[in-house]
């Protein structure tokens, strides 16, 4: 008896996996297309649309994109970010399904764009390097633009906090070295923008969070920056609290000695900082060894700014005042750099 009903029910199964491989090949064939379609990558889709709409409206995209919002909605309403660390920049739209990207595609061209990704509401677009997004609303239609820094400003340089997030640097006495850094940059960071001249400057961090080495690395290059300095704080190799104090900065020593080179840049950082600081000049350091500063793609300089194992340093280095003066040093520094042709 069980056996029958076994049997029973495996001629069932099996005139049902038939009957769902009959409709499912069916299904295929009818919506061959429709899969081919999504199978494509939304950048590819991206090209697709453009050309069919350019055929259509006789119009040709530019390095523009362009999308057709939904009704009603205003320009205040669609947020774009853009996070020039990771060369990604982010359009939310409200309130918008997947399949709203599908009837009201966006179009264009850009040869910046890497990758594309679009979701309920969002559209992601990896970017090859740093761009600034200009965008406007015209007859319901967003558009954007990616600006080079170089379109945008004379001089672009790159200011990196070093260590942040779940990566404190070195500890003393419950002091981080994440802390002082990133507070010596935020005060650099007023002073820039109280500057009258057009620089663009991007941070690798603002906050205390830790970008990758490659994120911090890479910054200088994909901004073609005129140049890069890294703010840290210095202790003993052993760690232990000692007399030795002062700032010194570290520059790629196999990299070009000449001209406007990283080492020149780590000269005048050094002379700026200890001469507003009266910190002691310790000299410059070779910086081969650290990732930043090897893997940077424009003139580099990594400022240790004072010694935590020191009592007296790690005392002024945690005051507001003397990381203002910090700040203020690496500002004179950064303009006498650009003086000279940075
Ligand atoms: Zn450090």
């Amino acid at each position: 008896m069980e056996e029958r009903i076994l049997k029973m029910s495996s001629v069932i199964l099996a005139g049902m996996i038939t009957a769902a491989l009959v409709v499912l090949s069916q299904f295929s064939v009818v919506n061959r297309k429709e899969a081919k379609r999504e199978q494509m990558s939304d950048l590819q889709m991206l090209a697709f649309y453009t050309e069919q709409a350019e055929k259509k409206e006789d119009i040709t995209f530019r390095q523009q994109l362009r999308l057709e919002l939904p009704p009603d909605m205003t320009e205040d309403e669609v947020i774009i970010k853009n996070d020039y660390v990771k060369q990604l920049v982010t359009i939310q739209i409200p309130g918008v399904e997947k399949d709203y990207f599908s009837k009201h595609p966006l179009l264009g061209r850009s040869d910046s764009i890497d990758d594309l990704y679009m979701e309920k509401g969002v559209i992601e677009i990896t970017l090859d390097a740093v761009y600034e997004v200009k965008s406007a609303v015209e007859e319901g239609y967003l558009y954007v633009d990616f600006l080079t820094p170089q379109q945008v400003y004379d001089k672009v340089i790159v200011i990196d906090a070093g260590h942040g997030g779940g990566a404190p640097g070195a500890i003393k006495q419950g002091i981080m070295e994440k802390d002082i850094n990133l507070a010596i940059v935020l005060q650099l960071k007023e002073l820039l923008e109280q500057c009258d001249r057009n620089i663009g400057v991007y941070y690798t961090r603002t906050e205390d969070i830790n970008p990758t080495f490659e994120h911090r690395a890479q910054l200088g290059g994909k901004a073609k920056a005129n140049l890069y300095i890294s703010v840290h704080s210095n202790s003993t190799t052993d760690g232990q609290m000692s007399e030795y104090n002062g700032t010194e900065v570290m520059y790629d020593e196999t990299k070009d000695k000449e001209g406007r080179s990283s080492k020149h840049l780590a000269q005048i950082c050094l002379e700026e900082v200890t001469e507003l600081t009266g910190s002691k000049n310790n000299g410059l350091t070779h910086g081969n060894g650290i990732y930043i500063i090897r893997n940077n793609e424009v003139p580099a300089a990594l400022i240790e700014t004072g010694f935590m194992t020191n009592q007296t340093e790690l005392n002024k280095l945690v005051s507001s005042e003397y990381q203002e003066l910090m700040a203020q040093g690496i500002y004179n520094a950064i303009m006498r750099a650009l003086d000279e042709g940075y």
